[in-house]
Formats: structure tokens, C-alpha cells, sequence
């Protein structure tokens, strides 16, 4: 049998030695972090290998084998988290303090959080249930808040090899609740938007302050971006948006319910677009969205620049094409003096299949142990290490299993980063259950 709650404890404790390490990226760092999941797989007779991708940046691997006559699933996490500034925190982000129920600090969420609760679930597994059907590979990541070139992008590159799994599950989605009302929704993410970076570098001619003239790249780019933020794009219900709000629509009183379940018609959704695009989340899985985030020019006081450059962070829904949307963006522009450089361009964005044996499993697991929950698939407005293994035809599944309200949502990048020991628990309780049904013969 069992004993939920010692595992829970343990799971909180090693959880606040893990917020300890500041794995921060940038610069980016996952030597003592690697160490120190290194130990503990070590420690519970999981095999461990590491990689070094660049100076001190360590991915890590450990399995555990089944017979081989199924495909590995890979549960994916990653070792590095975003900057945090302790002035605004009511605690300290690296103090692994456990208090009010709750073990806080930058990454309980994002995602070290995950990763315990994986390794967790790995050893009950290891523990429980010798005769398993496949390997289970752990990849505890480096860099994924700066891309993952020294991460996922890496390690696919250079040890496909090791993983080739059937399934990954990965972060994206959440257990949400008072967010789309009391009843808890598991948002799995089966698809993501694209991000297609560009700079626009403006092209004048110097000169004198004093004297102006139509040739100051500043005003040129002003013009270019004056005219690039009218790019308004129509809001519109993606395939898998659709089917998220009808899933919640059962869950809804009539009229929300009929509105949620029917908004291909174009009359409704003209209707509720307002009220659902007025969360910003929302508003972002149902357009193309863009903005400026970087902006230079200029050195000195009294001199014209010749140059001037500006950053754009554009977020395509997955079935666009990219270079469509280029060429209207050029066409907007309509000016030689600015040229339009690609920084980062998407691949193909693919949709994970939801009849597959993993996400139904999946919808099972979390329909039994949280009964009055609902799961639904989503298109995450974010970008997660998943699109690099759907490019290798990999399907991949993001969920932090756990409900998580609207207070420990606002920390993911945000203050107070945090976890309730009772979602430690639901977590291991769910990545376990799902593991057991998926590797062994029941
Ligand atoms: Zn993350």
C-alpha cells in the first residue's frame, strides 16, 4: 500500500531544496541542479546520464526500463527558471520556505515542481510494479526559458537517439479552477501558437540635427510602425479552441452553454467574442498577436541616426503560413528604406492527437481521481519545448497535474511563485496513475 502522505512530505521537502539552487536563465547555469537530480534518481536506483551542450549547461536523462514492447513515454521538465526580484515577494524566492500549506519559491510551478512530482511517481513505479511494457525516460532540460538551443533543441539534435519516445508529456496546460467557474477544468495543450521573430532595421542618411531632413531612419521606422500596428487581426475560433469551449460548455447554465458549444456559427460568436477575448490570455489563443519589444536608434543629442532598428515578437496561430503573413507585412510597410529581417522563423505547428492511448488515458485518470472535473484540449498562447518533438512527429501533451487557482496561477513568472502540498500530492497521485496504466499489463 501506499502511504500517500509520507510521500506527499517527502515531495515538499525536496521540493524546497530544489527552489534553493538558483538555476537562473539567463545566464543560464544547470551544473548544481543537474547534481542535484542526479543524486536523487541515483539514490532510488534510476540510471543517470548527463550532457554538457555548452559550459555549464547540463540536460539530463535518467530511464527506467520496461520489457520493450511498447514505445518510451518521456516526461519532460526543465531545470532553469526566469529571474525573480525579492523586493516584491513576501518571502525569498531561493528560501524553499514551506509555509501555510504551501512550499514557495521561482520554479515551484515552472517547473521544478513537475519535475519532483515526476520523479516521485518514477519510483513508486520502480517500486509497485516491476514488470513493466516500456522505458520511462525522465529529461530534466536545460534552457528552455531562452529557447532551448542548449536544451531540447540540443539534445534532439545530437541524442535522438536516447529518447524516440511515442509520447511526451510536457508542461502548457493546467487544472484551472475558479477561472472558468468552480467546476475544475484540466486544459491539456495539444497544439501552440508560432513564433516568427523579425527585426526591421530602417535605413537613412546622417546629419545634422539642426537641420532636419526626411532621410532620419527614426522617422522612417516610425512611419514602418506606425503602420505595422494596424495589422489588427480578426479574432477566429481555431479547430482546437472550438473544442475547448465546448467541453466547457458542459459544464455551463443555458444560455452560456448554447453559446459556448455553437460558436462556429458566426452570429454567436460575433455575440460572446468581447466577453471571452476580455481575458488576455484567452484573447491571445484566438488571433495572431504582435508587439514591439525592442527599440533602437540613435547615440547622441544632436545627430541624425542612419539607422534604426525595432524588434517584433509575432505569435501566429498554428495553421498559418508564415510567409503570408510576411508578405502582407511588407505591403503594410511599403517602404525600400526598411528592411525586414527574419530573427527566428516557425516550423510547421502540429496537433497532437487527442484519440491517441495517452491523452485518453489520461482523461480517464483525472476523471476518477478529481470526479467533478472536466478535461479539455487547448491551444496554449505560450511557447513550450513540445514544438521541437512535434516537429519529429512525437505527440506531446501539456499538463501541470494539479488545480492550481487564480493566486498560484499569477506566480508563474509572476510574485510568489508557489504550490499547495495538497497539489504535490494530486500530482504524483495523477503522473502515477497515468504511468501505471500506460506501462503495465492491468
Ligand atoms: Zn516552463
Amino acid at each position: 500500500m501506499i502511504n500517500w502522505n509520507t510521500i506527499t512530505d517527502e515531495a515538499a521537502q525536496i521540493l524546497s531544496d530544489y527552489l534553493k539552487i538558483q538555476s537562473l536563465n539567463p545566464p543560464g547555469d544547470e551544473r548544481e541542479t543537474a547534481e542535484f537530480l542526479s543524486n536523487l534518481l541515483s539514490e532510488r536506483g534510476l540510471k543517470v546520464k548527463t550532457y554538457t551542450s555548452a559550459p555549464n549547461r547540463i540536460n539530463l536523462l535518467a530511464r527506467l526500463p520496461g520489457d520493450g514492447s511498447k514505445k518510451p513515454i518521456l516526461l519532460y521538465n526543465h531545470m532553469d527558471v526566469v529571474e525573480a526580484n525579492p523586493e516584491f515577494w513576501s518571502c525569498d524566492p531561493f528560501g524553499g520556505e514551506i509555509r501555510d500549506g504551501y512550499v514557495w519559491g521561482r520554479g515551484a510551478i515552472d517547473m521544478k515542481g513537475m519535475g519532483i512530482m515526476q520523479l516521485l511517481a518514477l519510483e513508486l513505479l520502480q517500486r509497485y510494479h516491476p514488470e513493466r511494457t516500456r522505458d520511462i525516460i525522465f529529461f530534466a532540460a536545460a534552457d528552455e526559458e531562452k529557447g532551448g538551443a542548449h536544451g531540447t533543441q540540443w539534445m534532439i539534435e545530437n541524442h535522438w537517439s536516447e529518447i524516440e519516445a511515442e509520447y511526451i508529456w510536457d508542461e502548457g496546460g493546467f487544472g484551472l479552477q475558479d477561472f472558468f467557474g468552480p467546476t475544475p477544468v484540466f486544459t491539456v495543450a495539444v497544439t501552440e501558437k508560432k513564433d516568427l521573430w523579425l527585426k526591421l532595421i530602417a535605413h537613412g542618411d546622417p546629419g545634422h540635427s539642426g537641420m532636419p531632413h526626411d532621410s532620419n531612419a527614426a522617422n522612417i521606422l516610425l512611419k514602418a510602425l506606425n503602420q505595422v500596428l494596424k495589422l489588427n487581426a480578426k479574432y477566429e475560433v481555431h479547430p482546437v479552441t472550438k473544442m475547448m469551449f465546448a467541453e466547457i460548455g458542459n459544464i455551463m447554465t443555458f444560455p452560456k452553454s448554447f453559446l459556448l458549444k455553437n460558436l462556429q456559427n458566426s452570429i454567436i460568436f460575433r455575440l460572446i467574442q468581447p466577453v471571452l477575448t476580455s481575458d488576455p490570455t484567452i484573447a491571445a489563443t484566438m488571433k495572431d498577436t504582435l508587439s514591439i519589444t525592442v527599440l533602437r536608434a540613435g547615440s547622441k543629442e544632436n545627430v541624425i541616426p542612419d539607422r534604426a532598428e525595432a524588434t517584433l515578437d509575432i505569435r501566429l496561430l498554428p495553421d498559418r503560413d508564415p510567409a503570408v503573413f510576411l508578405k502582407k507585412l511588407k505591403k503594410l510597410i511599403d517602404d525600400e528604406r526598411v528592411e525586414i529581417d527574419i530573427v527566428q522563423y516557425p516550423e510547421e505547428a502540429t496537433i497532437s492527437d487527442m484519440n491517441s492511448e495517452f491523452y485518453q488515458t489520461l482523461g480517464g485518470v483525472l476523471k476518477e481521481l478529481v470526479p467533478e472535473s472536466i478535461t479539455a484540449p487547448m491551444l496554449t498562447p505560450g511557447t513550450t519545448d513540445s514544438c521541437f518533438f512535434r516537429r519529429k512527429g512525437v505527440n506531446c501533451y501539456g499538463l501541470f497535474p494539479a488545480i492550481i487557482d487564480p493566486g498560484e496561477l499569477a506566480g508563474f513568472h509572476g510574485i510568489d511563485e508557489r504550490i499547495s502540498v495538497e497539489n504535490l500530492r494530486l500530482g504524483i497521485q495523477i503522473t502515477y496513475e497515468v504511468l501505471r496504466r500506460m506501462c503495465t499489463q492491468q
